[in-house]
């Protein structure tokens, strides 16, 4: 998908269809739709979520945070906007490995990267099993309350 897709409807269904496919697939919960979808590539502004390239005019891809087959949803707050170079190096990986490793290569902390460094690592201890590769994503996702922030929003 390239940055001007988002305006053709078209495009945007055949997307939408593609990431619907997979989550059903997967079984996973949520369904996304078009307005939806749309809304969440601009608030992407233009850049790769994870290491900030910009990508007008660029192609790009829509990433599930905590993948669909590790227990994440497929809706609007657990998807964001990626370059297909971190999308491919991300693959299943543990978001918050990816995260970490984004900001040891790029030394950029994205508004993502962000968010997600504090929110799986407030504790050093809990340092060392989230990146415990056989870790489900979906048994370190919400084990803290978080009233400021809906499940899955990044
Ligand atoms: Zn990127």
């Amino acid at each position: 998908m390239i940055y001007q897709d988002i305006l053709d409807n078209r495009a945007l269904q055949s997307y939408l269809a593609d990431l619907n496919a997979r989550a059903r697939k997967c079984g996973a919960p949520g369904k996304l739709d078009v307005a939806g979808l749309r809304d969440r590539i601009l608030a992407s502004s233009g850049r790769c979520e994870w290491c900030g390239e910009k990508l007008v005019q660029g192609p790009f891809e829509l990433d599930h945070v905590v993948s669909l087959n590790q227990g994440g949803p497929n809706t609007t707050g657990n998807l964001v906007v990626a370059c297909p170079d971190c999308n491919r190096r991300k693959g299943q990986k543990h978001p918050a490995r990816f995260a970490a490793e984004i900001f040891n290569s790029t030394g950029r902390r994205t508004i993502l990267v962000d968010k997600i460094l504090r929110r799986f690592m407030l504790e050093p201890r809990e340092q060392l099993p989230l990146f415990a590769a056989d870790q489900r994503a979906e048994d370190l996702s919400d084990t803290r309350d978080h009233d400021d922030q809906p499940r899955y929003r990044w």
